[in-house]
Order: C-alpha cells, then structure tokens, then sequence
C-alpha cells in the first residue's frame, strides 16, 4: 500500500476507535488466520459478581465474608473487588474498615493469604488449597462441579487449613460476543479462548460463545508460548487481551489487540487498540486492514 493508502486506513480506524500503532499491524491484521482471545475482560465484561456462598460446617456466613474480604481487600484481582464488594453489604459502614491481614501473599494465578484475627486464611482455587495440603471435601467437590457447569468459577476459602466455605462468581459474556466469533468462523478465521481460570468454567463459557479449542489454567508465559506454537504451524496468529497476563502473549502475536479499558501494560504491549472495548472491531480492523492493502494488488 502507498503511505497515503497506510494514513487513510489509520485514520479511518482511529476515527471509529481502532487505534493502529504502526504499517505492520494494518499490513498483517487481514492475513490474520487464527485468533486467541483472553477470557476474562476479554470475551467476559471482566466485572465477576458473586452470586452463591456455600458453607461448610459450622462457619457462620457474616465471620467468613468478613475474614475472606479482610484477605482479598489486599488484592487487585476482578475477583478480590466482587467479593470485597459482596462482603460490604453485610456491614453497617458503607466503606467498613476490615480487620488487619499480616503476611498477606498473593500466588499469581491461584489466589491470596493472610493472617486475619490469628487465623490463616488461603482464598483461591482448587489447585491452591491442594499446594498447601488441604483437604477438599467431596460436597465441595461436587458443588465445584455444579458452579463450573453454570460457567462461574468458585473461590474457595480455608480457615486454619479447614475449607470452611466457597463463594461463587459469575462474569456474564459482553454482548455480541457469540455473534464476533460465528463471523469469524465464517471468515475462516479459527478462535482459541485462553485463560488462567479452570477447566470446568472455561469449557462452559467456550460451549456459550462457541469457540472450540481451549486452553485453561494458563500461566502468563503459557499464553505467549501458545501464540508462538501456533505460528510454527503456519498460522498467521493475533491476540486479544487486557491483563498484565496477556502482556508477552500480545507481544508475541503477529497482531497484539488491547481492549482499551484494559491495564496499561497490555495497551502499552498491543500494536491495536480496541477504545470501544467491542470486540467487533477485531473485524473491523481485519476488514480496513483488507482494503487497504487490497487497493495495492
Ligand atoms: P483469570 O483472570 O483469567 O481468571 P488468573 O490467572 O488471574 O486468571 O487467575 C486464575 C484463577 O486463580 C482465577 O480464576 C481464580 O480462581 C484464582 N485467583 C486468582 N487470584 C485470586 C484472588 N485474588 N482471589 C481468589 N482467587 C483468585
Ligand atoms: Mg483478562
């Protein structure tokens, strides 16, 4: 394309929110052949309500709210804030002042600790409690089970090495998101979902936007790793994403795709900027991408 073609499809693409750092990005966004898209934030509005608590012997539901929060108030996680804010509602102060954590940790990818009223506190996934040797029951088991088919992702909390409860989050699709992959598909383009969440609640929201192959339980590097298989297998890879996490695998990509209401380190790591946070401009990228490089052949 001449540079004047290159400054046209750029403007167009700023003018309806699709910013494009550079030629290459604009060159190679139509000759994308696979996309891997990030769940949470991503295909997900990346806001988790909680929407159930289960509790387990005899944990009373205000005293485990209030521990978990007092852990998670020390978290940025999507997951952290919906229960912080979930736990508030049992307080009388609309900004309640939770008891002090100590040796508060948080185990990228698995959840949080702390020492809370002299109680050790472990809040996250399965994989967490079973690092630290902690008996899962078979009623938490099962109750997994049940919250990860409804695609929400269950966060369990250990009191003293007793899971005393478990508090499920659910993060609706953002709209149109089944539409963005069906149109993709019809393009012949293959979507992949990648996401550090587990492998029940990923397949069911894969099976809701339909999206076939998945990865799950991913750590960062994974993803960029991902990306790189796939280009050795002759795929002409873009990514999309909004986390820290996703920041290598954008890197990676032959076309890096930020959400823009993403972190700062994704944005600043992606060649296009998605402003309206509509995932339907991944095709409208592709498709300026297409006529400006059309105009040349
Ligand atoms: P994602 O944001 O895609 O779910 P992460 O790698 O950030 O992936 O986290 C993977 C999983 O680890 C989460 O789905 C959640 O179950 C658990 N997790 C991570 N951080 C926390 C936290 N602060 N509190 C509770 N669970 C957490
Ligand atoms: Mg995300």
């Amino acid at each position: 394309a001449t540079p004047t073609a290159m400054m046209v499809g750029t403007g167009v693409g700023a003018s309806q929110g699709v910013l494009i750092k550079g030629g290459r990005a604009l060159e190679f966004a139509h000759k994308v052949s696979c996309i891997v898209f990030d769940k949470t934030g991503t295909l997900t509005i990346g806001k988790p309500v909680v929407v159930n608590v289960k509790l387990m012997n005899t944990t009373v539901l205000e005293e485990l709210l209030e521990l978990t929060a007092a852990t998670e108030v020390n978290s940025e996680h999507p997951v952290a804030k919906a229960i912080v804010e979930y736990a508030k509602q049992f307080k009388k102060e609309q900004n309640p002042l939770w008891p002090e954590a100590q040796e508060f940790i948080s185990i990228p990818g698995h959840g949080v600790e702390a020492i809370v009223k002299n109680k050790k506190i472990i809040v996250g996934n399965k994989s967490l409690m079973m690092n630290n040797d902690i008996e899962i029951p078979r009623e938490v088991e099962m109750f997994l089970v049940d919250a990860e088919g409804m695609a929400q992702t269950a966060v369990l909390v250990a009191i003293d090495r007793m899971v005393s409860g478990v508090v499920t989050v659910s993060d609706p699709l953002k709209p149109g998101t089944k539409e963005v992959i069906s149109i993709l598909k019809a393009m012949e383009v293959k979507s992949i979902m990648i996401t550090g969440d587990n492998w029940g609640t990923a397949n069911s929201i894969a099976k809701e936007v339909g999206i076939e192959t998945i990865i799950a339980e991913a750590k960062p590097q994974q993803k960029a790793e991902e990306v790189k298989n796939l280009q050795t297998a002759g795929h002409t890879v873009a990514m999309v994403g909004d986390g820290i996490n996703d920041s290598p695998a954008l890197v990676a990509a032959d076309v890096g795709m930020a959400i823009g209401a993403g972190t700062d380190i994704a944005i600043e790591a992606a060649d296009i900027v998605l402003m309206k946070n509509d995932l339907q401009d991944v095709i409208t990228a592709i498709h300026l991408s297409r006529k400006t490089f059309a105009k040349i052949r």
